[in-house]
């Protein structure tokens, strides 16, 4: 019996093959390749696949050189693109596998501030525009975007596809665009069985893609279209831009840091509170969280006269709380005193209490 490969991605036993494929005999590339699902992952992949053989033959073959300028056709994902670099920051662009370099042309032409950079193994080719130069040298770190355009599908090394996301600098995106599977069915092609090869040994959904996302890249947008194609109209593809924010705090140290900032904040009031008395106006969520630690209220129960809420009544024998309650109606009688305010001060009840008992000092919380 086979052995059934894992998955590149989890690890875990994948399905057994899903289809057996044979192919004309190519240097470095398998002459028969079986497909294999994980459902955990919503992923499937050609096997075997062996990284070095891929890497040299792409070092041998210019895989896209059909993109060339004046070639390009897939006016979506320039859109898609231009509409992003138009609206955000983005002084540096660069296009990792960028084949003929056709799209980063057009992009280049529409935004000539911007700085692109075209990366690909055969990529020593000059420009004709002074913002746009092309290299087949591994490109330096810190871009504010980086495109993936119709590359990851073909990486046999998914920890290579996860370390292309280094190259995205603080804040800025990653824009993957790749074949969608789930679309092959609906945009037949003229040949047998023509969207499951062995160039394209990845078959993502966008569940797949996230879960070989660093920790800390965020979904911005992402979508399906039919891509503009030269052998049957169309190619069914997907994408989606993900934004590095792993230099921001993680949400725990986040909350942390809001609630000391928090305490920082209310601290002062709870200093000008200690040693008075006072009434509370209110008896919800914002008094007894003001009661917390760190709280404006913290620790000054005591200094507590009475509530005054509508419910006073209820809440004089429900409430487990040793507080006296107050009616709002008798607030009349206490002119003069001190109330502190759990209730939104933007509510009418500011300009309520100025007209009610004109005398007393109201303290929001
Ligand atoms: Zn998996």
């Amino acid at each position: 019996m086979a052995l059934t490969p894992p998955c590149p991605i989890c690890g875990r036993e994948a399905s057994s093959a899903i289809a057996g494929l044979c192919f004309g005999d190519k240097p470095h590339l398998p002459s028969a390749v079986t497909l294999h699902g994980c459902a955990e992952c919503d992923f499937a992949f050609t096997w075997p696949r062996d990284p070095f053989g891929y890497r040299d033959y792409y070092a041998a073959v210019a895989n896209d050189t059909a993109q060339r300028h004046g070639q390009y056709r897939n006016h979506p994902q320039a859109d898609i693109l231009a509409n992003l670099i138009g609206s955000r920051p983005i002084r540096s662009v660069l296009d990792f596998g960028c084949g003929g370099g056709g799209l980063l042309h057009v992009l280049a032409e529409r935004f000539p501030h911007v700085r692109f950079l075209g990366f690909d193994v055969n990529a020593n080719f000059p420009s004709d525009l002074p913002n746009l130069r092309f290299t087949d040298q591994f490109p330096q770190d810190g871009h504010d975007l980086v495109i993936l355009s119709h590359v990851i599908e073909h990486m046999a090394d998914i920890s290579q596809i996860k370390a292309l996301f280094d190259l995205v600098g603080e804040d800025g995106l990653v824009h993957i665009e790749m074949p969608d599977p789930k679309h092959y069915i609906s945009v037949p092609q003229p040949h047998f069985g023509y969207y499951v090869d062995r160039l394209h040994i990845n078959h993502f959904s966008q569940r797949a893609l996230l879960k070989i996302a660093p920790q800390g890249f965020d979904v911005l947008i992402g979508g399906t279209y039919r891509m503009p194609y030269a052998l049957g109209d169309f190619y069914p593809a997907q994408y989606v831009v993900l934004q590095n924010r792993r230099h921001e705090q993680a949400v725990p140290e986040a909350i942390d840091a809001y609630l000391q900032a928090e305490a920082q904040r209310w601290a002062d009031i709870r200093a000008q509170l200690h040693g008075r008395r006072f009434f509370i106006y209110g008896f919800g969520d914002n008094f007894h969280r003001s009661l917390s630690p760190g709280g404006p209220l913290h620790g000054l129960e005591g200094n507590i006269i009475a509530v005054i809420d509508r419910n006073a009544a209820t809440l004089a024998t429900s409430s487990r709380s040793a507080l006296q309650f107050m009616d709002p109606s008798e607030i009349a009688r206490i002119d003069g005193a001190l109330i502190v305010c759990t209730v939104s001060q933007f509510s009418d009840l500011a300009e309520g209490f100025r007209q009610a008992y004109p005398n007393s000092e109201v303290q929001y919380l």
